[in-house]
Parts: structure tokens; C-alpha cells; sequence
């Protein structure tokens, strides 16, 4: 049994806590499915988009292919099989997924965090991480901006002087510390990223906090542990940390336009042609990644490259 959360927390401390636990003690893939389980083609162009990237670096001998939080490992494998053999970084906390990671991609190498993960040129991608990070959450009252913190499965509030803007009563406010920090890194090492998750293109009040436990909607604030806690990650929040640690950024895009651009349906096609027997899930997965009532238009593609740097594949017509 999981330990009593302590009686009174703030809001993202409880989301780190509550992920930790449920990512060490749970399959995710039992409650939600992500892009690279949905096709193979997913990942596979995800490897050459890091092939093309390669190039463009001049093809660095110690170049370091990274993945943060990568699931059971799916896309890199899928990835590898265009990108070509490459030393792989895996950032992974959850014991319980490293082992699943270990199956598909062997020879990877696993670390904590970005910071554990050697200098070099480096290549990193992160399908769905961010969105997993804890957030700080703040709520206006007519007193000023309050903190959330939870105590006894509820919400309580206390007088916060962090810096926000001047929203309606009653407006609520995340701010994602660790990914923040972590583009920040990103930046400052020189490093090529690119960030698909799900969020607006412009930072928007409201609270995006959601729960899935089993497949289904739960309350966030109920059995922590047992569901998969996500927040909506802000892109342009994102995009000013990155720029004010000096590199550029490029997008965010849609989803769809982004996969599209990359040739997400010829190459679907071209392998649903070979294997006639996986045409019609090949298709289906690629209109879910596509559709806008479905992923195509939720999910954003964003890049974080040096300043001055060419644009990167799929990026090209900004
Ligand atoms: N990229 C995968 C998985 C998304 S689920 C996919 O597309 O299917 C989120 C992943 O991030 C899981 O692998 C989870 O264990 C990992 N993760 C969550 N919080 C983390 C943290 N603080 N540090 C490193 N990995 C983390």
C-alpha cells in the first residue's frame, strides 16, 4: 500500500507523487494509448526526421540520440530501425517501464534526469512527457492569486505572491516548473528537441488537470497512485523559457500539419501496399493521429534548436 500523503500538500508536489507512484506500480498502456502504439509509422518517421537532423549537425560521431519519458520503448525501436544504429539515452524514472524500455531498445543507456545524461551534440525527443511533469496550480480570488494545495482530498488555498496575470475572479493558472527547467537545459546545452504533447498554441487560463484511472475520467484528487495524473502543456510558455536561455524555437504546429509534412500518409500507405493484412489499422491509427476531433489538432509539435539554426523538417513553412 502506497504511504498516506503527507495532510497538507501543494498541488504539484501531490502530482509528483501521485505519478511517481502510479508510473512505478502501474502499465499506463492499460489505461491510455499514445501515438507510437497506435503505428509504427510514427516512430519511423521520427527517426528520419532524426536522420535528417543528423546531417544537418554534420553527423557528430559521439552525437547523443535521447528520449525522455519513453514508455515501453516503442518509438525508439521503431525509430532506430531509419535512423540506424545510435547510442541511445533513455531519461526514465520508472523502474517497472526501464525493464520494458530494456526489451525493445537493449543496449540504451538509463538516467534520471537531462542533467545525468553526458555533454555532446544531442538529439532528444519526447512524445507525451511533458504533459506527465506536475504542475503549480493557482486559482484567482477576489483577494488575489491563491496557490492550490491538498489536504484530506480536497483543495485547499493559501495567498501566494507568484508573479501572474491580472485573469477574472475565479480563473486557475498552471505552471509547469519541471518543464520549464528542463527546456532551459535543453537550451542552454545546444541540444535539438523535439517536444509533441498536447496543449493550445496560446497559454490560456483554466484548469487542465485530468485523471484517467482504468480508462476513465477519475478525480484527481481521489486514490493517488491509481490513475495517470496530465496537464496541458503550455507551448508558448515554453517557447519564451527557451528563448530567454538563447536558443530558438520552431512551431509549435499542429500535429496533423506536422506528420503530414513529414509524409505520415504516403508512408502508410506504402506499407499498408506490403502487408495487406495491417492496411486498414495502419490507416485508422494514422486518421487518429491526423483528425482534428481526434490528435491531429490537440497535439502541437514544437523544436528547440540553437539560435540561427536551420529550419528543421517539418517546421520548414513558418
Ligand atoms: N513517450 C511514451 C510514454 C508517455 S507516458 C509514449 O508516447 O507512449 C510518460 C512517460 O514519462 C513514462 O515513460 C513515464 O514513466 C515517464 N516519466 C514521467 N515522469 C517522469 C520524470 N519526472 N522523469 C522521467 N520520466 C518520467
Amino acid at each position: 500500500m502506497p504511504e498516506r500523503f503527507e495532510r497538507c500538500e501543494r498541488f504539484d508536489h501531490f502530482m509528483a507523487r501521485a505519478n511517481a507512484e502510479y508510473y512505478a506500480t502501474h502499465d499506463p498502456y492499460a489505461d491510455f494509448t499514445t501515438a507510437p502504439e497506435l503505428t509504427q509509422v510514427f516512430g519511423e518517421i521520427l527517426g528520419a526526421w532524426a536522420r535528417i537532423v543528423r546531417q544537418m549537425l554534420g553527423s557528430p560521431e559521439n552525437l547523443i540520440l535521447a528520449e525522455a519519458g519513453p514508455g515501453r520503448g516503442v518509438l525508439m525501436a521503431d525509430a532506430l530501425r531509419v535512423f540506424g544504429p545510435a547510442q541511445v539515452h533513455f531519461i526514465e524514472t520508472s523502474p517497472r517501464l526501464r525493464a520494458e524500455q530494456a526489451l525493445r531498445v537493449p543496449n540504451a543507456i538509463w538516467c534520471d534526469s537531462l542533467e545525468a545524461v553526458p555533454a555532446g551534440p544531442m538529439i532528444l525527443i519526447a512524445n507525451e512527457f511533458l504533459d506527465a511533469l506536475p504542475v503549480r496550480q493557482f486559482i484567482r480570488r477576489s483577494s488575489g492569486w491563491m496557490e492550490r494545495f491538498v489536504a484530506d482530498g480536497g483543495y485547499v488555498e493559501q495567498a501566494t505572491e507568484f508573479p501572474l496575470p491580472d485573469d477574472p475572479e475565479n480563473s486557475v493558472r498552471e505552471i509547469n516548473e519541471p518543464a520549464l527547467a528542463f527546456v532551459e537545459q535543453l537550451a542552454r546545452r545546444g541540444a535539438i528537441a523535439l517536444l509533441i504533447d498536447y496543449g493550445p498554441l496560446a497559454s490560456a487560463p483554466g484548469s487542465s488537470v485530468q485523471a484517467i484511472a482504468q480508462g476513465k475520467y477519475a478525480n484527481p484528487l481521489e486514490n493517488p497512485g491509481s490513475a495517470d495524473l496530465t496537464a496541458h502543456v503550455d507551448f508558448a510558455n515554453l517557447a519564451a523559457a527557451a528563448t530567454g536561455a538563447g536558443a530558438d524555437c520552431q512551431g509549435p504546429v499542429k500535429q496533423n500539419a506536422f506528420l503530414t509534412a513529414l509524409g505520415l500518409p504516403q508512408r502508410t500507405d506504402m506499407l499498408a501496399r506490403k502487408s495487406p493484412e495491417m492496411a486498414e489499422n495502419l490507416r485508422l491509427a494514422a486518421r487518429r493521429l491526423t483528425a482534428p476531433e481526434a490528435m491531429g489538432s490537440l497535439f502541437k509539435a514544437m523544436a528547440i534548436c540553437p539560435k540561427g539554426f536551420p529550419p528543421l523538417p517539418g517546421f520548414e513553412t513558418l
